[in-house]
C-alpha cells in the first residue's frame, strides 16, 4: 500500500467511526415528529469534540432547546474565510428498530441520518480537526447547525451573527457541485362549514364542497407557473396540493325512518327533543320546528388543503 492510500483507508475508517458516533445520538426534528428529542444531546457531542480537537466553540440558542455549535480556527489574518456548514437535525426514525444502530454492509453505511448528513458532518468535523494545525491566514468556521429538516431556523440564526467569504453546505450531492437550490412555501388552507344532517342540505354548509374551487385555483396557478420562464438548470416553479383532509368533525350515521341513533349508539329518541350524538362527544339539537341544528358554531365541520409551492428563483 502506498503512503496515499494509507491515508485514505485511515481517512475513511475514521468518518465511518465518528459518524457511527453521531448516528447512535437520537437528532429527530420535533417539530417533524413530537417524539424527536432535537439536536440538544448531538450538540453537546459535537461542541466537546471540536474543543477537544483544538478549536474555539461557541453555542448559540437558534430556538429554544435548539442549539447551534459553531467551531472556528482563527486565521493569522489577511486570508479569505470559509464556512462548511452541516445539519444535526434527522427526520423521524419511522417503524425502524435499528435506525440508531450504524452498522456497515459493503462500502456503506446504514442508519438513521447518516446519508443526510451526519456522515458530511463527521467529514467537516474531521476536516477542520486536520486543519487546526495549518497556518491558514482566513478563519475556518464550522457551524452545525438545527432544524435543517424543517424551517431552517439554525442556519437563519448563523447568517444572523456569522459571515464569511464563502459557504460549503456539504448536503449530500453524490460529490456533484450543486450550483442551484429550489426554494418553497406550505401554505394551509381551511374552509369552514356548518354541521347538519345529510337530509337537511338547506341546513348546513359543505366544507368539502367549498375546497373545490381551491383545488382548481391550484391547478391553473400550477400551469401558469410551468408556462412561465424556467431556470437554465431547475425549469419552472409548481405548485400543487400535497395533502387534503375534510369533513372528519362529523360522523353521524342515522336510519330512516325511526329513532335517531348515532354511530356510536348513544343517541336518543327524537321524541325527546334530543338528536343524536356526534362520535365526537358533541350533540346535535333539533330545534321546535324539528329541524336539527348543531350545538355551537364549534362544531363546524372543516376541510384542509395543504398546497406545497416550489419557486426556482
Ligand atoms: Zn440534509
Amino acid at each position: 500500500m502506498t503512503q496515499a492510500s494509507d491515508e485514505l483507508g485511515r481517512t475513511v475508517n475514521e468518518i465511518a467511526d465518528l459518524t457511527g458516533a453521531l448516528v447512535r445520538i437520537e437528532s429527530v426534528n420535533p417539530n417533524l415528529d413530537a417524539t424527536g428529542s432535537g439536536e440538544a444531546a448531538i450538540a453537546d457531542f459535537v461542541a466537546d469534540w471540536l474543543l477537544a480537537a483544538g478549536l474555539e466553540v461557541a453555542i448559540q440558542e437558534s430556538a429554544p432547546g435548539r442549539p447551534n455549535v459553531i467551531g472556528i480556527k482563527r486565521g493569522t489574518g489577511g486570508g479569505r474565510s470559509l464556512m462548511l456548514n452541516a445539519h444535526m437535525d434527522t427526520v423521524s426514525l419511522g417503524k425502524t428498530t435499528d435506525a440508531l444502530s450504524p452498522r456497515i454492509e459493503g462500502n456503506r453505511l446504514y442508519g438513521r441520518g447518516s446519508y443526510d448528513m451526519k456522515a458530511s458532518l463527521a467529514a467537516i468535523m474531521l476536516a477542520a480537526r486536520d486543519l487546526v494545525s495549518e497556518p491558514l491566514s482566513g478563519d475556518l468556521i464550522i457551524t452545525a447547525v438545527t432544524d435543517e429538516e424543517y424551517a431552517s431556523v439554525g442556519t437563519q440564526a448563523i447568517v444572523r451573527d456569522y459571515s464569511a467569504d464563502a459557504c460549503i453546505v456539504t448536503e449530500p450531492t453524490h460529490l456533484e457541485l450543486c450550483l442551484a437550490h429550489k426554494g418553497f412555501v406550505w401554505a394551509d388552507i381551511e374552509t369552514t362549514g356548518f354541521a347538519a344532517h345529510g337530509s337537511l342540505p338547506d341546513v348546513g354548509i359543505d366544507a368539502i364542497a367549498a375546497m373545490g374551487p381551491v383545488l382548481s385555483a391550484i391547478t391553473d396557478l400550477d400551469h401558469r407557473l410551468r408556462r412561465g420562464s424556467a431556470h437554465p438548470l431547475l425549469k419552472t416553479g409548481s405548485v400543487h396540493a400535497s395533502l387534503i383532509d375534510g369533513g372528519t368533525e362529523l360522523c353521524l350515521s342515522r336510519s330512516l325512518p325511526g329513532p335517531d341513533r348515532a354511530a356510536n349508539g348513544s343517541g336518543r329518541n327524537s321524541r325527546t327533543g334530543r338528536g343524536g350524538t356526534y362520535r365526537s362527544g358533541r350533540t346535535l339539537w333539533r330545534d321546535r320546528q324539528g329541524r336539527y341544528r348543531s350545538r355551537t358554531v364549534r362544531d363546524c365541520p372543516r376541510s384542509r388543503i395543504r398546497a406545497s409551492g416550489i419557486q426556482c428563483y
